[in-house]
């Protein structure tokens, strides 16, 4: 693997593949023939459909609802007609998807807020709930339900999420230097409906651009502190940045509410401005296209639905050969098959990698290194969980703290014997979850 991993306690220093996206303004994508709504592109329960084949529909137009308390609502990215409802490809395998045939027009729906419209906190809330706002960074999570959490568990400190410790991802830094200004109002969004006493924007101490830009943004504000924090992977996780800025530790199983605090990433801080300053549904996000196979990787505004196929197009197709499509960065991303799968959401970055580089080495029996365990940000025993996973020991796995995992993917890449770790725990943690749903 040439992505190496220098190891050290509590989390690892990656190889920084940002070189060849980190300094390239954004560029708006242009916008294909048909664009692929897949009604599950967050965490929780899939939206249901409020068009039908042939419904005319413009940029704006909710085109399915959130069902349940966690869910998202989903809007259409451009104007046209709905084509089809049916299973496409996903990141997450095949899905039901909503696709929308492109006329070109560019109409826009009405804002959802109308010009100067005063908000109460609640509507502020609502209208973040609407926009279909979500975690941005790659978790998905609806960010109103992190809005509002029970009372004993009201929110003192939030957290901007500006750490983007994936290796090849520049989405987040392009984002801080382009747009500090929306930014910081999105900031005030959040200081507004939440009783935050601390702010805190967490910027990897490598990116020095965006560090310079938001110090400059924040000069007049009150109560917010800048962070640079070591480039340590994986420093941009909830759980480890909570403990690295405020000490507080999230209880094994818990949530960042537990400790009072809200982390929000800053992609999604960008779409809070957007929904309660704008009245802008979450149509759009910019997503990182590179990787050494990209003749010309690019940081693009693109427009949620839009294949991944079109976007390799837009940077000019391949180079070299590829060995792997990810959606997301190598450590925590998904493989990918089929370029057919659109942009959600959560795409921060999509990443290919060269043959060599997605090449996995033979799996060789354990050799009682521990490394996985000095590795783990949550202090997990990687091997353990995995062994108990692989001998069919599902309470076990749990017992070990399995759901505590962040999916960071420390473990398998220092791993000498190649075990798949990662792979192992989150087929346990799958089934841990699985099993709880029954019950
Ligand atoms: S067990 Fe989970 S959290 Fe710990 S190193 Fe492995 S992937 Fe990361
Ligand atoms: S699983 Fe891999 S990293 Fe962990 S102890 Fe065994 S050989 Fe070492």
């Amino acid at each position: 693997m040439l992505l190496q991993l220098m190891k050290k306690r509590e989390g690892a220093y990656t190889v920084e593949r940002k070189r060849r996206t980190e300094h390239k303004p954004t560029e708006e994508a242009s916008v294909p023939e048909y664009l692929i709504y897949p009604l599950s592109m967050h965490i929780g329960a899939p939206a249901k459909p409020v068009v039908e084949k042939g419904d005319y529909v413009k940029i704006g137009t909710l085109i399915a609802e959130k069902e349940g308390f966690i869910s998202a609502n989903v809007y259409a990215s451009i104007s046209g007609q709905v084509k089809e409802i049916s299973d496409q490809p996903t990141m997450n395998g095949k899905g039901p998807c909503i696709v929308i045939k492109n006329d070109y027009q560019d109409v826009y729906e009405a804002p959802l807020l109308s010009e100067g419209e005063e908000l109460t906190v609640d509507q502020k809330k609502s209208l973040i709930e609407q926009a279909g706002v979500v975690g941005m960074g790659g978790a998905t999570f609806p960010t109103s339900v992190k809005l509002s959490p029970p009372p004993e568990k009201s929110i003192d400190t939030l957290i901007i999420n500006g750490a983007e410790c994936e290796p090849y991802s520049t989405s987040d830094h392009r984002l801080m230097v382009e747009y500090a200004e929306q930014l910081i109002e999105g900031i005030r969004v959040l200081h507004e409906v939440l009783p935050v006493t601390k702010t805190y924007i967490a910027i990897e101490s490598n990116t020095h651009e965006s560090v310079a830009v938001m110090k400059a943004a924040i000069e007049d504000v009150d109560h917010i502190e800048i962070k640079e924090l070591e480039t340590i992977y994986p420093q941009g996780s909830e759980k480890s940045l909570i403990k690295n800025l405020t000490g507080r530790e999230v209880p094994p199983g818990g949530l960042p509410a537990d400790v009072h605090t809200l982390v929000t990433n800053v992609a999604t801080t960008f779409a809070i401005y957007e929904a309660v300053r704008l009245g802008r549904p979450l149509t759009k996000r910019i997503t990182t296209i590179t990787g050494e196979p990209i003749k010309e990787p690019k940081n693009l505004w693109v427009r949620i639905g839009t294949p991944i196929q079109h976007l390799i197009e837009e940077c000019q197709g391949f180079q070299s050969k590829t060995g792997k499509m990810i959606h997301g960065g190598p450590m925590m991303g998904k493989p990918l098959t089929s370029g057919q799968v659109p942009i959600t959401k959560g795409s921060s970055v999509i990443t290919f990698l060269e043959k060599e580089e997605a090449v996995r080495s033979e799996r060789t029996p354990c050799i009682q290194c521990a490394e996985c365990l000095h590795v783990c940000p949550v202090s997990l025993q990687p091997i353990l969980i995995s062994n108990a996973y692989e001998n069919g020991d599902i309470d076990q796995a749990e017992k070990l703290g399995a759901m505590d995992c962040i999916d960071c993917g420390n473990c398998s890449y220092i791993c000498p014997s190649k075990i798949p770790l990662l792979d192992n725990i989150r087929s346990a943690k799958s089934e841990i979850k699985a099993r709880k749903e029954d019950n």
